[in-house]
């Protein structure tokens, strides 16, 4: 997708939640390449020094406001004063955690409603708040691959509360109901509350691709990058299985959240911002084909693409306009920041 750098967003400041983290970081470059003024919540300074170092061409746009933990109730009540519009990305994505209901659920859910409370209570500039979801709030596992299943926007993950907050149900199992519950809280919270604002939701499936924050720790990494950082660091022996058959590039995702915040077509609506399928398979093919001097590190399969469901992205297309990167763009990208990383992080 091209780079959008118009000046739509002048004098007015959105509120990004969760600046530090992978997705954000372009969610960030996509409003304040448009001339926004950026506020965005962290949980502390260091988090802060680092968004200014990664986003330094932007600093005079750019300010921050510390929100310890996103569900504390009334915990963003100052962060949105004098704001026109808000984007909540902040929300754990964590595939291992003690707790499933406290680590994962009742942040994603509780950290939703006490955002758009908030707004509501405290920013009555605000008339588009823009939501984070999922794919993870789309599909249905329990079906399996679904060959020949086209998933959409009409789709909602079934999986019931209680069988997710289990102590023994899988992290992931967790996690896709962290999204599905928080998005639901919200388009209920907007029934029931009547609020000045209007949301959207942006549905991306696996986010690759390079992002804009800043990496000091390659073994620190977000969790999507930690997916395919992990199949060039020798740490795969062979070819993973693939878990979610879609995936979108992160500079996209954070294009989609800016279109999705100035469209009016976008209101009460949710996206799955997906770019296409894919299989590590390939993604490994793209790194061993486009990297030589990785190959020996880079687990080598034959496996055919599988008959697997797809994923729908006419909706985002048509309504905002977005054109996606391809795989082979996008990791050759990604696959060249962790070269960078390496190098400058001594790991090369
Ligand atoms: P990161 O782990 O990089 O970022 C998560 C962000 O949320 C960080 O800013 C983190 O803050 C913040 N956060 C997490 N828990 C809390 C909390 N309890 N209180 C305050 N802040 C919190 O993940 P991503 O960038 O990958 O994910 C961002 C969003 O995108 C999430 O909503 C996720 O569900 C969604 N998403 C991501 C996909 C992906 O493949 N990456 C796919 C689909 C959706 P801190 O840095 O301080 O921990």
């Amino acid at each position: 997708m091209a780079s959008n750098s118009t000046t739509s967003g002048a004098g007015k400041t959105i509120l990004v939640t969760g600046g530090s983290g992978f997705v954000a970081a372009e969610v960030l470059n996509a409003f304040l390449s448009r001339g926004y003024n950026v506020r965005t919540t962290v949980r502390n300074d260091s988090s802060a020094d680092k968004i200014k170092k990664s986003h330094s061409k932007y600093i005079n746009q750019l300010s921050f406001a510390i929100v310890k933990d996103v569900q504390i109730p009334g915990g963003h009540d100052e962060a949105v004063k004098g704001v026109d519009g808000v984007v909540h990305t902040a929300s754990p994505f964590l595939l291992q955690v003690e707790d499933n209901e406290r680590d994962l659920l009742l942040p994603a859910i509780k950290g939703t409603t006490e955002v758009l409370a908030s707004v509501q209570k405290n920013a009555p500039n605000v008339k588009r708040v823009v939501i984070t979801s999922s794919f993870a709030s789309v599909v249905d596992v329990s079906k399996g691959n679904r060959p020949g299943y086209a998933y959409s926007e009409k789709d909602w993950n079934p999986t019931p509360y209680e069988v997710a907050a289990k102590k023994d149900a899988p992290a992931a199992v967790a996690y896709c109901a962290s999204k599905v519950f928080a998005e639901k809280a919200a388009f209920d919270y907007v029934k029931e509350h009547k609020p000045q604002f209007e949301i959207t939701t942006v549905c991306p499936p696996m986010v690759y691709g390079p992002s804009g924050s800043v990496v000091t720790n390659l073994d620190n990494l977000n969790t999507s990058a930690a997916d395919i950082y992990r199949l060039m660091n020798g740490s795969c022996k062979e070819v993973p299985e693939t878990s979610f058959y879609g995936w979108v590039d992160v500079r996209d995702v954070g294009e989609v959240h800016a279109r999705a915040f100035e469209s009016p077509e976008a209101a009460g609506q949710r996206y799955l911002t997906v770019s296409s399928g894919y299989t590590y398979q390939k993604i490994c093919d793209i790194i061993r084909k486009d990297f030589p001097e990785k190959r020996n590190l880079v687990p080598e399969g034959t496996a055919p693409y599988p008959d697997v469901y797809t994923l729908d992205n006419s909706k985002v297309k048509k309504q905002l306009g977005v054109e996606f990167r391809s795989l082979e763009t996008s990791i050759h990208d990604m696959v060249v920041q962790f070269i960078e990383i390496e190098k400058a992080t001594g790991k090369a």
